[in-house]
């Protein structure tokens, strides 16, 4: 469906959705109330940022937690980066906080402290995609940018039945969004979207029935709300396997710092088999000795694979380690470590057998 050829449609679904904004926005502690003050352009970005691939709910104590620690871009810049992993830990996707802390560098050394205004510029930062850099411009600068995030692509799918199957159908569903973004206040109407798309026209069940564009939607038209948008058929996920040693002494066990480069690049862990340099870990052991192995107790998905993972225990006097990349860590004090939701998963498992 050519959007172009429906001018009318567009300023109506544009004009509903702004006017069900100022009744209805989320309250979120990075943004300001519809038709106020620009907000803080380090508030948006730190939160658009986190927002990639998680739910508001998830980060929400998060950004909290950020702003709290790290009140302004250049307190983010001079945090050691060590820091920075352990307070992202548990969010996921750790390549973003790695790169949180290259922007907050960059902004501070190369741009006094101040995030650039236009679209273009923001798309030069370290980290910054074409998403977020149309969502910085838009919400914190007021630029008339087209922000499609998935909930604004569900949305918008429907709305013109799009049936382009993903991801080839993006450039249509940036062609209709384009079409329906207001001249002025893009940054209020993208968040408004972004609203309906996640309370009200849900992947799930949508309610239509509550739904500000309703009237307009192609889709509630046609009684087939949840075929769109249309996504291309799936593909299995190869399983991959991994082993983590847990070796302890006296009341603390050893942790790794994983190399900077790479899946969960810098962030502290269990000691492993090397799995996320190949397809598979190798198994073998850092310490020779008696170890209990403990099959398959944490499965983890990424995007492109799932783990199925192993514990292998070891307890005993004296262990020596002579890497300087490995701490003894009290087994009390474990929920501060920063580790990442797999090594975590484990560690929970491990306390739990012990009981
Ligand atoms: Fe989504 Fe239903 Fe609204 Fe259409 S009418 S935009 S499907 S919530």
């Amino acid at each position: 469906m050519a959007v172009d050829s429906f001018p009318a449609k567009a300023r109506k679904i544009s004009a509903n959705i702004g006017a069900h904004y100022v009744d209805n926005a989320r309250k979120l502690p990075w943004r300001s109330p519809p038709g106020s003050n620009l907000p803080d352009p380090y508030h948006v970005w730190l939160s658009e940022v986190m927002l990639q691939q998680t739910t508001v709910g998830a980060v929400k104590s998060y950004f909290e937690k950020f702003t709290r620690r790290w009140p302004t871009v250049q307190d983010l810049a001079g945090a050691e980066e060590a820091d920075v992993m352990a307070a992202w830990a548990g969010l996921g996707y750790y390549a973003r906080a790695r790169n949180l802390r290259k922007c907050a560098v960059h902004v501070t050394e190369k741009r006094n402290g101040i995030f650039p205004q236009k679209e273009s510029e923001l798309l030069q930062l370290p980290g910054v995609g074409a998403y977020t850099a149309a969502a910085i411009a838009a919400i914190a600068f007021g630029e008339r940018a087209v922000v499609v995030d998935a909930n604004i692509e569900r949305l918008v799918a429907r709305l013109f039945a799009i049936d382009t199957p993903l991801p080839k159908g993006k450039a249509e569903i940036r062609a209709a969004m384009d079409a329906i973004t207001p001249r002025h206040g893009a940054g209020d109407f993208a968040q408004a979207c972004m609203d309906i798309g996640a309370t009200i026209c849900t992947s799930k069940n949508p309610k239509c029935e509550i739904c500000p564009v309703q009237k307009q939607c192609a889709a509630f038209k046609a009684g087939d709300m949840e075929r769109y948008p249309v996504k291309p058929p799936k593909k299995a996920k190869p399983v991959r396997r991994a082993r983590f040693f847990w070796i302890e002494q006296q009341d603390r066990i050893l942790l790794a710092t994983r190399p900077p480069k790479g899946m969960l690049g810098g962030m502290r862990s269990l000691p492993d088999d090397g799995w996320a340099a190949g397809n598979d870990g190798h198994a073998t052991p850092p310490l020779t000795g008696e170890w209990r192995v403990h099959d398959n107790i944490v499965q983890h998905s990424f995007t492109h694979f799932s783990l199925e993972v192993d514990l292998a225990v070891y307890q005993g006097e004296k262990i020596v380690t002579n890497n300087d990349d490995n701490i003894w860590w009290a087994l009390d004090d474990l929920a501060e470590a920063g580790l990442p939701t797999l090594y975590a998963k484990a560690v929970k498992w491990k306390m739990k057998e012990e009981k």
